[in-house]
């Protein structure tokens, strides 16, 4: 472990703004990341024992996610997979090339229902005959994101509104809910569900299951005991902040006290975890980071109080949160998180709603 690393990891992982959320990387000494030097795509490396950590480039802003390859003596169990996309196909075909001649794929494993991490999904069912798990909330949601529910521009229209949006006629465009199902090559045939406190068992290595919400309804972490080893999906990440919103379609009212309360226990592992993130450096430091994450949360919340004087709408609050220009999907992912921290106030009764003519304002509670 050094701190040499970090810089490039800042660089490399975090663009200042990314679908997954914002930067915010924590202060490189509060960090230890891995001194083994990043895979390129399509190549892997030894992480820990029994498991390889892989690249898969996106062809996105953030630009890379690190699939997990967990070996055993038989074969390999794959976390995750890449988006849709001939980049991504090829780096799975330059896994075929190596890694997958030495140790075949018996099955994949999905943290949670976000493109770059299922969206080859079935076409990795397909291509290796093998068994795909995931929560049942993580299908479900796919279920109604990439195929069967797809928000109408009436639906789009009625959020923008609500949130106090005026003009939605230039925004509406900028919202494609089809790009999604273009990310992914369908949905796969999911042979169990795997819910949280399962184990994961490789005949060398045992992972628990833990469910973690907040950034994706169902998304799941893996932790092994014997190693301290955590595959932490996009829950912890060492330069992002996670995006935590409420959009169209969103089950969980109140995704920020989900996604707080999964940190929590998370925060609960043993000091020494070597944390595997989907995107960034594997890294030693979770409690250090968890901490970061959740400062960052609490003075956002902390802002909007102390703004919500006068009763606002979450357009009206979204420069009081982002300090940047926020186009296309930024602007609906920065909108998202915005009513999501509202609506956590609102849920604790900081903040009142004060609805009329369908526009939603929060106003402090004195
Ligand atoms: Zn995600």
């Amino acid at each position: 472990m050094n701190s040499e690393s970090n810089n490039d990891t800042v660089n490399d992982a975090a663009p200042l703004v990314t679908a997954e959320g914002e930067a915010l990387p924590s202060d490189p000494r509060r960090l230890r990341y891995t001194e083994i030097a990043t895979p390129s795509a399509g190549d892997h490396v030894e992480i820990a024992a029994h498991v390889r950590w892989a690249r898969v480039p996106l062809p996105i802003d953030l630009n890379h996610i690190n699939l997990w390859f967990i070996e055993d003596a038989e074969g390999c169990i794959a976390v995750d997979t890449g988006m849709a996309a001939p980049m991504c196909t090829q780096a799975w075909e330059q896994f075929d090339r190596s890694l997958l001649q030495r140790k075949p794929l018996k099955g994949l494993f999905v943290t949670h229902v976000h493109p770059d991490h299922m969206g080859l999904a079935q076409w990795v069912q397909e291509r290796y005959g093998v068994p795909v798990w995931m929560s049942n909330q993580s299908l479900n949601l796919a279920r109604a994101v990439y195929v069967d529910r797809l928000p109408s521009s009436e639906m789009v229209e009625a959020f923008l509104r609500t949130h106090g949006v005026i003009d939605v006629e230039t925004l509406k465009p900028m919202f494609k809910p089809e790009r999604f199902s273009r990310m992914t090559s369908g949905l796969p045939q999911v042979e169990r569900f795997i819910e949280d406190g399962d184990t994961l068992k490789c005949s060398t290595t045992s992972w628990s299951v833990l469910r973690t919400d907040g950034h994706a309804e169902g998304h799941l972490c893996l932790f092994e005991p014997g190693g301290n080893l955590l595959i932490s999906g996009d829950q912890v990440l060492p330069t992002i902040s996670s995006n935590i919103s409420i959009m169209l379609q969103h089950g969980d009212t109140n995704p920020l006290r989900s996604y707080l309360l999964s940190l929590e226990r998370l925060r609960q592992l043993p000091s020494d975890t070597l944390v595997l993130p989907s995107h960034g450096k594997p890294f030693i430091g979770l409690q250090q980071r968890i901490d970061d994450l959740r400062s960052h949360h609490e003075s956002q919340l902390s802002k909007l109080l102390k703004a919500c004087t006068e009763p606002k709408t979450a357009f009206e609050l979204l420069p009081i949160l982002f300090r940047r220009e926020l186009a296309g999907m930024h602007f609906f992912l920065a909108l998202g998180e915005a009513v999501a921290h509202l609506e956590y106030l609102a849920c604790d009764e900081r903040l009142a709603r004060e609805v009329s003519d369908n526009v939603t304002r929060y106003r402090s509670v004195v």
